[in-house]
């Protein structure tokens, strides 16, 4: 059996450090906002080159807390892709903001630059990209339309940790960034966690503080907050797995040079990347047709396969308002779209074993 993602065996070459690291936190007896949070931020700000990095609960409240912080709400609109998952549109929903539309580049997958434009009114205040599957945004059309609008660029980073766009990586594209690390992600720890790296100073002590009840220090509360904390386990943890990230993040891009180099089938198409860098291959996105038949035809040959995603955030029951918009190209993607195994961990048997089933087909 291929697993589509082995997370025992991705986590399972770190396990000794990982046990020192978790037994140092238990011994410690100090067990959120410590020194391994500490350690990790200031890790991790290094790696995007950015000044501030705060941990918190989860990606989806590191986008929450990115628009409460910047105090968008009832009546701002705020640009986001068609073609991404829900977490992205329910942040801007979550603060009675009006998510836009986007439709996605159908080569890139990410939102399509040419098409934003004319989305903008006089409420629109941001613009958030998803670096989707892995892949960084071509940024520079965006920066432009963000300096002529005066909008905030805000990156959803959660695909795409270490992905590299014109020598800066992603956490570092933007005016702030949000990424995730659920167990899955590139860079994932043993249960949720998240993290905002910004380069505005302000901005940053204000989500700090909107992350722990508001407070800027012990029973001083200036903002209503929320609780949403990097606990110290996962923060060790992800700082022992972020030493590998480069590593991992070149193997995933062998084995997607791989695949792109061997699978020759007229029924398939391929993902496209501009330049080497610029995608971490979270996941390996092919497109077909006949999805639902080379997912059985995999499926038989023993090798598990995903769908991201099966039905898009306008098609879900959770936005009944959208039902009657149409968005082509986001709702072909879903039609078409199949997620096939890669991960740092698959052997290059594996891999030559997927080409074969999906050239068989
Ligand atoms: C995973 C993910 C999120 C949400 O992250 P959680 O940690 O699960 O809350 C947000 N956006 C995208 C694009 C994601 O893939």
């Amino acid at each position: 059996m291929i697993k589509f993602l082995d997370l025992h065996k991705i986590n399972e070459r770190f396990r000794d450090e990982i046990d020192l690291r978790i037994k140092k936190v238990i011994d410690s007896g100090w067990y959120i906002l410590g020194e391994e949070n500490k350690i990790f931020e200031n890790n991790f700000a290094k790696f995007c080159a950015v000044k501030h990095c705060i941990g918190v609960a989860n990606g989806l409240d590191a986008l929450n807390l990115i628009i409460k912080a910047y105090g968008f709400g009832m009546g701002d609109e705020i640009i986001v892709p068609a073609n991404t998952y829900i977490a992205t549109i329910l942040a801007v929903t979550e603060n009675g903001c009006k998510p836009v539309l986007v439709e996605p580049d159908i080569n890139t997958y990410n939102i399509n630059p040419d098409l934003i434009e004319e989305k903008i009114t006089e409420n629109t205040k941001a613009i958030i990209v998803v670096h989707l599957y892995g892949q960084a945004v071509q940024m520079d059309k965006i920066y432009k339309i963000a300096k002529k609008y005066n909008l905030k660029i805000i990156e959803d980073a959660a695909q795409a940790h270490g992905s590299i766009y014109k020598n800066k990586r992603t956490g570092n594209l933007g005016d702030v960034a949000g990424f995730s690390f659920y167990p899955g992600k590139n860079l994932g720890c043993m249960g949720d966690g998240g993290c905002v790296t910004t380069n505005d100073d302000e901005l940053a002590s204000k989500i700090r503080a909107l992350a722990n009840y508001g407070s800027d220090r012990k029973y001083h509360h200036i903002y209503k907050g929320v609780n949403s904390r990097l606990d110290e386990i996962q923060a060790a943890i992800l700082d022992v797995k972020l030493q590998f990230l480069d590593a991992d993040n070149q193997r995933r891009r062998e084995i997607a040079k791989y695949y792109r180099e061997n699978i020759k089938n007229p029924k398939i198409i391929l993902p496209q990347t501009h330049d080497e860098l610029s995608h971490v291959w979270h996941i390996f996105a092919i497109r077909t047709k006949k999805r639902e038949e080379l997912q059985k035809h995999l499926e038989k040959l023993k090798i598990q396969t995903n769908i991201h995603y099966p039905t898009p955030p306008h098609k879900q029951e959770a936005y009944k308002e959208w039902e009657n918009i149409s968005l082509p190209v986001t709702e072909e993607i879903h039609k078409t779209i199949l997620s096939i195994p890669i991960s740092p961990v698959l052997t290059g048997e594996e891999v030559k074993k997927v080409v074969e089933a999906v050239n068989d087909f």
